[in-house]
């Protein structure tokens, strides 16, 4: 029996009012004004991650950063890798290659101030890197992240980038993009990476996908979850479209639960580490 594969295991630590979805009711000026619930969140999740031993990669936003340094320097302490999420959490295919550049450029700036480590990782917001804007990759080699994790190679109404490797690629400009997981089957890409999908679909199906890209194609996984949703609680927006609600508040009363068994089931680490050979 070969030694069983290391997953990556990957938070992107936003609050609920920055998700792409919500973001049209929550305008960046009135960030301020409502009260966050993401320090909380995360400290449930170290929680969770030190009763399992397991490390992460937490892809941190430099807004939130700025407002919790110490939340920052505690998720490093615990040994988890910070990466960044950028700074403002506007989409990369939103944005123009300036405006872009300078917002994850402070992004890393911001990090590594307060934790005194070199930040390697970015991941896009929304995963908004696609065939229309792969001018982003060469922003950030420039801006000097060794690796982006913002590629999900699947159809998606506000994502995706179907025809996309299924496994990470080095770029001409020597950045390396790690895609979220995704299982071929059927002849297209599933995502099997988390987001929505983990809690709409019963825990089973994302074992099972895990599970068959470890054992058929012989690769880690790379999963993601935000803080948000292991808040049950958090405020609800009315305002938003029934789709948005539906896919926002669907089961975030068992995310937490299936986080566990996700964490029991397989072997996680963070993504610079199960990476670090890759492409
Ligand atoms: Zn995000």
């Amino acid at each position: 029996m070969p030694a069983p594969i290391t997953n990556a295991l990957t938070i992107d630590v936003e609050d609920y009012f920055q998700v792409s979805a919500l973001a049209p009711h929550f305008p960046r000026t009135q960030w301020d004004t409502v009260p966050c619930r993401v320090e909380a969140n995360v400290e449930r999740i170290l929680e969770l991650l030190e009763r399992h031993d397991t490390r992460a990669t937490f892809f941190t936003l430099g807004w939130i950063a700025e407002r919790y340094p110490q939340l920052v320097r505690r998720i490093a302490v615990g040994g988890h890798e910070i990466a960044s999420h950028g700074y403002g959490h506007e989409r990369a295919s939103a944005q123009k290659p300036d405006t872009f550049l300078a917002d994850i450029r402070l992004a890393k700036a911001v990090l590594e101030d307060i934790t005194g480590q070199d930040v390697a990782g970015y991941r896009a917001p929304s995963f908004s890197i696609g065939r229309d804007n792969l001018w982003a990759h060469d922003c950030i080699a420039e801006a000097g992240y060794r690796y982006s994790s913002s590629v999900y190679p699947v159809q998606h109404d506000h994502y995706g980038m179907p025809d996309a490797p299924r496994f990470p690629w080095r770029l001409d400009n020597g950045l390396v993009e790690i895609p979220v997981t995704t299982n071929r089957w059927l002849g297209r890409n599933w995502p099997a990476g988390g987001g929505g999908y983990f809690r709409l679909l019963p825990y089973a199906v994302s074992r099972w996908q895990i599970a068959r890209v470890n054992r058929e194609d012989g690769r880690p996984a790379i999963f993601y979850f935000h803080p948000w949703e292991v808040d049950p609680e958090q405020p609800r927006v009315t305002e938003a479209s029934a789709r948005t609600r539906f896919r926002h508040y669907l089961n975030l009363q068992h995310t937490e639960a299936r986080l566990q068994r996700l964490l029991s089931d397989f072997r996680w680490g963070r993504a610079d580490a199960v990476f670090r050979d890759a492409a």
